[in-house]
């Protein structure tokens, strides 16, 4: 692999930039792997990139229907924090933002990070109540956040309504400064470009159909794919909203249910928001783009869906809230409208762990919230790959918490879907 740099830049500059290396291969599949990575999305790229780099010698593929990264992970909104409430939550959301602190330098590859804070607003004495102790809580498990007042907020983000007799007043905010954005595409052409150098084949437009057992010990032993039957003992799944189809295709169920969650961006404007704005109140959160574009979010759709677009009456909501917060936005026009099929679970927790199927590992139920998740998610899986043993970091996480109760319920704990 060709390094990176501004050498290398001066360098291609000399040939008019006509002799970039491939940034990764496109390999046929092989009759046969060692581990099989389903999903090309954030986590089963981190995945296989981690099982190269820290268990050498495996035969490793990624199998992607589409193109990578075109699932959630090159269509979410770019946001990457760690107020979780629950301890296992917050030690795992702690981590991850920790990675993507080194990953740029990790990968070798400008992953865009931008460090601009994240600013939780409460509009209601109960709410910033509710608010303060959830901070404490916070606090308690590490995480660099505060709760501020008024003066902090307007200093943070001054194009904030503070009308007292605005719709939505607002009374104070959690402030978590080490939150921020990161390039989604570059987080997916990072890990690719690192994880093909190390031997991985990722191999696009190959559709999981089967998913093959061994008749007498139940095992997985391989793939039926669009692409042809490709074998491996070891396969991890990593489909988002689609696990379920997946685990159907294995002969199980999970507790998850596959909802489309929408995002919205306007037109490119001059900088406005230098931090990442959010409203549990409406629902809504908004953060400004490297390009000048104001980049928007609300709640999942209340129903299940596997379609894949946008619909009218979530965008009113989204942007009717975020007028309310923010007036000006109202002269600003929309460019984009688009949706993910994301993967909730009932606990709104991640499932990283065995599946019911021996040889086959689950990476799952991220819901909104995964792409925070990615270089931690990654690592962990990847080591569960190699070892089938689970990390503590993730033990929480379960498939079998279902069964014993153990719920790790942050939409209940931080008040966060996810
Ligand atoms: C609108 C929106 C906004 C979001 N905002 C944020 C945010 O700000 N911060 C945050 O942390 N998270 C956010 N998320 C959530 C985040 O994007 C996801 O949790 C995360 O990207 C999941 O990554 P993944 O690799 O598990 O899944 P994906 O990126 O969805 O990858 C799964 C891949 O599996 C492939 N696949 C599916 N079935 C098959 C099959 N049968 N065979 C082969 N391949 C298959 C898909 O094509 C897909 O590419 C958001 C999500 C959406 C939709």
């Amino acid at each position: 692999m060709e390094r990176y740099s501004a050498f290398g830049l001066v360098k291609h500059a000399l040939t008019g930039h006509k002799k970039w290396p491939e940034v990764w291969r496109s390999p046929e599949p092989k009759p046969e792997y060692d581990v099989i990575i389903v999903g090309g999305g954030g986590h089963g790229l981190a995945t296989a990139y981690n099982l190269a780099k820290n268990y050498k010698g495996k035969r490793v593929a990624i199998l992607e229907k589409n193109w990578i990264g075109s699932g959630n992970t090159g269509r979410n909104t770019t946001i990457v924090r760690s107020d979780y409430y629950y301890k296992p939550s917050a030690e795992f959301f702690k981590y991850s933002l920790s990675l993507y602190g080194k990953l740029s330098k990790e990968l070798n590859y400008n992953v865009m990070f931008s460090k601009r804070g994240s600013l939780t607003l409460s509009h209601s004495r109960d709410d910033f109540d509710f608010q303060r102790r959830l901070v404490n809580a916070m606090q308690l498990n590490g995480i660099d956040i505060r709760h501020i007042g008024l003066a902090e907020i307007k200093k943070i983000c001054p194009i904030l309504n503070f009308s007292k007799d605005a719709r939505y007043p607002i009374y104070g905010a959690m402030w978590e400064p080490g939150a921020g954005t990161v390039r989604h595409d570059a987080v997916v052409w990072g890990y690719a470009r690192a994880a093909d150098a190390l031997g991985v084949d990722i191999i696009q437009n190959c559709e999981v159909t089967g998913i093959n057992k061994d008749l007498q010990t139940g095992a997985v032993t391989g793939l039926e794919t669009s692409r042809g039957k490709i074998n491996a003992k070891t396969i991890g799944l990593a489909v988002a909203g689609h696990s379920t189809e997946l685990a159907a295709m294995a002969g199980f169920r999970l507790p998850i249910r596959s909802m489309a969650l929408q995002a919205f961006v306007s037109e490119p404007v001059k900088p406005v928001l230098n931090t990442v704005i959010s409203s549990r109140a409406i629902s809504s959160y908004a953060s400004q783009s490297d390009r000048g574009g104001l980049v928007m979010g609300g709640g999942v759709d209340p129903y299940n869906s596997y379609a894949q677009k946008g619909n009218t009456p979530v965008l009113e909501e989204v942007l009717s809230g975020l007028i309310e917060l923010v007036p000006s936005f109202s002269r600003v026009r929309l460019l984009r409208q688009w949706a993910g099929i994301v993967d909730y679970t009932y606990d709104s927790s991640p499932i990283i762990g065995p599946s019911p199927v021996p040889g086959l590992f689950l990476n799952c139920g991220w819901g909104g919230g995964g792409f925070k998740a990615i270089p931690a998610g990654g690592e962990a899986f990847a080591h569960l790959l190699a070892t089938g043993q689970v990390p503590p970091l993730v033990e929480a996480f379960s498939l079998s918490r279902f069964k014993d109760a153990r719920l790790v319920d942050e939409a209940a704990g931080a008040g966060i879907a996810h």
